[in-house]
């Protein structure tokens, strides 16, 4: 399915989306990749979905992505007598080990964890951040704060403690049957929530048996003191700004937004923006002017995806909703600005044969004036490096990996497609020029851009660029 612009939509299922007749009217609307959000989807859930995934791309003949979203430790306090206390603002508030019902002085905090970490001028969150506290004293079973901002609270709410470094990893008992789970059914990439430093990834790496990808969700302010680390040992990023606006102050996450995405398409690894892009969307058929100039702003800072949560999951327009997207997206990359604007974020190769190669096929392309780049790719690295450099010209992955076809889905500008490998060169550029004029990227007369590596199927070993031209039957001149 070829589309008609670079960055990638990706739409999240729940019970607006999961039928199979959905699920393809939003493939052909513009998703490239699905997310099965593990918190709500059961075992079962995810089955079906992966199983209607795969049958559409099989459908289609075109590779479709799956994201699967692990919950990540939430925390939540205990109950409130009434199920309910108004908590007043400048207030003294308790929050201590005695499972008794609350009032609204103190409250049962079931995670001894937060009793060991916590320390005085930490502050925490309540109910998505609606209330504030600052920590005055705390021990071993006893935490007292300051109200700062007062209000109701009700019983089982969630707790946030932006400060904190909290002594436990993003992984629960529940995300390890669900990653497990993920695992079996061949997700492509796997979200890790609650993702506070690099060593995180290290461990959670650990369970995971498969080349399915990993990205971390950005959204506790030590992941982004500790952003680096993270950038180099994930394999692709998500701006989670749902739960980032909540843990940080809501004005900085514009900035840590284009943080992210520039760091992340720096190092040449995929960055989403995720949550509330088209939040009204969920109950009307057309967006604010605000959501449409958010969406925008992501596609003009180069990252590699969008991403719809409620919109696509539980809302009314689903479709509309990805069709807005797609249109937004195709209107921006269409701007006079845009190159100039993506652009501006420079990426110096490093010094690798797969770095040299892409950056010498960008400067080849656009000096020669070709009208594709094909990357011959075994695990998809050419293909990223390629990507990295946000080429202004179609980019053809071919692989004859289903699973880097597959991961490669969410990589702004690639277009992937499975194929066996060339068994010599002019074999290469023939196969290249064949599925570069029937996908419908090149015509008689257009020259392409070869990438691959010698000996064929070997991974890693990108060494090769050849330029070649279409002659009028579809067939290769040059380049053999
Ligand atoms: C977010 O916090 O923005 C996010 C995408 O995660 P979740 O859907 O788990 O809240």
């Amino acid at each position: 399915m070829r589309r008609n612009r670079r960055v990638k939509l990706i739409a999240t299922l729940g019970p607006a989306s999961s039928s199979p007749e959905m699920m393809e009217r939003l493939f052909l609307a513009g998703v490239d990749v699905f997310r099965i959000n593990m918190s709500h989807a059961t075992h079962d859930v995810a089955r079906t979905l992966m199983f209607n995934v795969r049958a559409l791309a099989k459908k289609y003949a075109c590779p479709i992505g799956v994201l699967a979203d692990l919950q990540g430790p939430k925390f939540r306090l205990g109950e409130f007598d009434g199920g309910r206390q108004i908590i007043p603002g400048g207030s003294i508030f308790t929050f201590d080990r005695t499972e008794t019902s609350g009032s609204n002085a103190r409250v049962f905090l079931p995670h001894p964890q937060i009793f060991e970490a916590i320390e005085p001028g930490h502050t925490l969150l309540l109910d998505d951040g609606k209330l504030r506290m600052r920590v005055i004293e705390a021990s071993a079973d006893r935490i007292c704060a300051e109200v700062l901002v007062g209000g109701p609270l009700a019983s089982r709410k969630g707790i946030s403690l932006p400060d904190t470094i909290l002594p436990v990893g993003p992984l629960t008992k529940k995300d390890k049957a669900d990653l497990e789970c993920a695992l079996d059914l061949g997700a492509d990439w796997l979200a890790l929530s609650f993702v506070q430093r690099g060593q995180d990834i290290e461990d959670a790496r650990k369970l995971i048996t498969t080349d399915t990808a990993v990205m971390v969700k950005v959204e506790k302010p030590s992941a982004i003191d500790d952003l680096d680390a993270i950038i180099a040992m994930a394999d692709g990023f998500m701006v989670a700004r749902g739960d980032l606006g909540v843990e940080m102050p809501v004005e900085r996450v514009p900035g840590l937004q284009k943080r992210i995405t520039r760091q992340a398409r720096t190092a040449g690894k995929p960055v989403v923006v995720a949550t509330q892009m088209l939040e009204s969307m969920i109950t009307s058929p057309m967006p604010t002017r605000a959501e449409v100039s958010d969406v925008a702003t992501a596609v003009f800072d180069g990252a590699d995806a969008v991403m719809l949560s409620a919109e696509s999951a539980v809302g009314q327009y689903p479709v509309e909703a990805i069709q807005m997207m797609d249109r937004i997206a195709i209107q921006v990359e269409h701007d006079p600005s845009y190159s100039s604007i993506v652009h501006a974020t420079s990426v110096q190769p490093q010094p690798t044969a797969n770095d040299a190669i892409a950056a010498a096929s960008y400067a080849v392309a656009t000096t020669v004036k070709l009208s594709a780049i094909v990357c011959f790719t075994a695990t998809g690295s050419t293909a990223l490096r390629v990507a990295r450099e946000r080429p202004g010209l179609p980019v053809i992955g071919l692989t004859p990996v289903h699973a880097t076809a597959q991961r490669l889905t969410i990589v702004w500008g690639i277009h992937p497609v499975m194929t066996s490998d060339p068994d010599r060169v002019s074999d290469m550029v023939n196969k290249a020029c064949k599925l570069a004029v029937e996908q419908g990227f090149v015509k008689a007369g257009d020259g392409l851009l070869v990438t691959a590596g010698i000996p064929f199927g070997s991974s890693g070993t990108t060494n090769m660029i050849r330029i070649a031209y279409v002659d009028e039957d579809g067939n290769a001149v040059g380049g053999g």
